[in-house]
C-alpha cells in the first residue's frame, strides 16, 4: 500500500496571476490601484524592529480596537485574521460541522468549495438566476450553514440588506456567513443586523477598498458568543496568525476615514464611466457594485477577448466554467488605465 493512500488530496484554488514582469496593466485580482493611506507608509518608517523579538498580540488588539470604533461595536466582537481569506477558512472549520450541506450560489467565490473539500463539508449550490440574482427561496432547505459574497463575486451584483435579512429569518439553527470583500465601493452592509442575529458573521478585507492586498489584513464581526467560537478554533490552530506590522499598518489605515472614502468614491466613479464606454463597444453586464466589471461581449467569446488582451500586456480574469465562460472580470484601475484597456477593447472587437 502506497503512502500516497492516506495524503489529504485536495484540487487547491487557483488565484489571478502576479506577473513578474514590468509594465503589466493587471486588472486581474481586484487590487486597489491607489496606495494605502499616507499614515500608513509614515507608520512604516516608525516600526522599533526590537519589538519583532516578540510574539506578536495573539488577539491583535491595536487593529480591532480600531475596527471596533470604527464599525461601533465591541472589541469583542470582532476576530482579525490574516486576509479575508484566513478568516473565512476558520469560519468553515468553526460553524460548519454539520451533515446538511452547507449553500452558496452556483457562480460564486471560488474558494468556497475548495474549502468545504478541503475540510469534508458536504455543500450543494444553489443556482444564481439568470441576471445572476439570488433567489431567498433556495435558502430555505434544510442546510448545515450559509455563505455568500454581497456584493457577489465575481458578478458584482449587489443583493439589498432586506434579502440577507430574509434568508437570516428563515435560518435562525446555522450559521449565516455574508462575505462583504467589496461592500465599501457603493454597497449597504448587512451590519446593523448583527444587533438581531446571533448567528450572522460579516466579513470584510483590506485588500479591495483598503489598498492593502500584500499586508494581508481580514476581519469578522458578529455576536461576542460567535466571535469567542472562532477565537477557540484560531487559537487551537496558530495562535500568532498576524504579525505585528500588519497590526499596527491595519490600525493606521481604518484611522484615516477620509483616505478611505476619497478612493474608495474615486474608484466608484471610475466604474460608472467605464459602464458607458462598455456599452458601446456592445458589451453587456450585470450592473455591478463592486470594484470590477464582469463583462459579456455580443459576439466575441471570453477566451478570445482574455487572449487579445493578454498579448496587449492587459490581464484580466477569465474562467473556463458552465454559465460564466463568454464574461470578463475585469478590475476597476485608475482612469489611465481603464483608458489604455479601452482602447485595445476597442481595437479587438473592431477586427
Ligand atoms: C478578495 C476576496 C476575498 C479575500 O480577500 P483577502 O485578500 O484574503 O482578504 C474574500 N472573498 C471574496 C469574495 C473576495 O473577492
Amino acid at each position: 500500500m502506497s503512502w500516497e493512500k492516506s495524503v489529504r488530496r485536495v484540487v487547491p484554488y487557483v488565484p489571478g496571476e502576479q506577473p513578474k514582469q514590468k509594465g503589466i496593466i493587471k486588472l486581474n485580482t481586484n487590487e486597489n490601484p491607489y496606495p494605502p493611506a499616507p499614515g500608513v507608509e509614515r507608520r512604516l518608517k516608525e516600526i522599533d524592529c526590537g519589538t519583532l523579538r516578540l510574539y506578536p498580540d495573539p488577539d491583535a488588539g491595536v487593529l480591532a480596537k480600531e475596527l471596533a470604533v470604527y464599525y461601533g461595536l465591541k472589541p469583542s466582537q470582532i476576530f482579525v485574521g490574516v486576509g479575508s481569506d484566513d478568516v473565512i477558512s476558520m469560519a468553515f472549520l468553526t460553524f460548519f460541522n454539520s451533515d446538511k450541506p452547507v449553500l452558496f450560489p452556483d457562480v460564486t467565490y471560488s474558494f468556497y468549495d475548495v474549502w468545504a473539500d478541503l475540510y469534508r463539508i458536504p455543500y450543494k449550490l444553489c443556482p444564481l438566476d439568470a441576471d445572476f440574482r439570488i433567489n431567498p427561496e433556495d435558502y430555505r432547505q434544510e442546510n448545515g450553514g450559509i455563505i455568500f459574497p454581497n456584493p457577489n463575486a465575481p458578478t458584482g451584483v449587489l443583493e439589498s440588506v432586506d434579502t440577507v435579512e430574509e434568508i437570516l429569518k428563515a435560518n435562525p439553527k446555522v450559521v449565516v456567513i455574508v462575505d462583504e470583500a467589496y461592500i465599501d465601493f457603493g454597497g449597504e452592509s448587512c451590519l446593523p443586523l448583527l444587533s438581531r442575529y446571533e448567528n450572522l458573521l460579516v466579513v470584510q478585507t483590506f485588500s479591495k477598498s483598503r489598498s492593502m492586498a500584500g499586508m494581508r489584513i481580514g476581519f469578522a464581526m458578529g455576536s461576542e458568543k460567535l466571535i469567542r467560537y472562532l477565537n477557540d478554533v484560531k487559537f487551537s490552530f496558530n495562535s500568532y496568525t498576524m504579525n505585528l506590522p500588519a497590526q499596527l499598518l491595519g490600525a493606521e489605515a481604518v484611522r484615516d476615514k477620509d483616505y478611505f472614502l476619497k478612493t474608495c468614491s474615486k474608484i466608484m466613479e471610475t466604474r460608472e464611466w467605464v459602464k458607458g464606454e462598455l456599452q458601446k463597444l456592445d458589451f453587456h453586464f450585470p450592473d455591478s457594485k463592486a470594484n470590477f466589471l464582469f463583462a459579456a461581449h455580443k459576439t466575441i467569446s471570453g477566451k478570445e477577448i482574455f487572449t487579445a488582451l493578454r498579448e496587449r500586456g492587459i490581464y484580466v480574469r477569465h474562467w473556463d466554467k458552465p454559465r460564466i465562460e463568454n464574461y470578463l472580470r475585469i478590475t476597476i484601475g485608475t482612469r489611465e488605465e481603464m483608458d489604455k484597456l479601452l482602447e485595445a477593447l476597442s481595437e479587438i472587437v473592431a477586427k
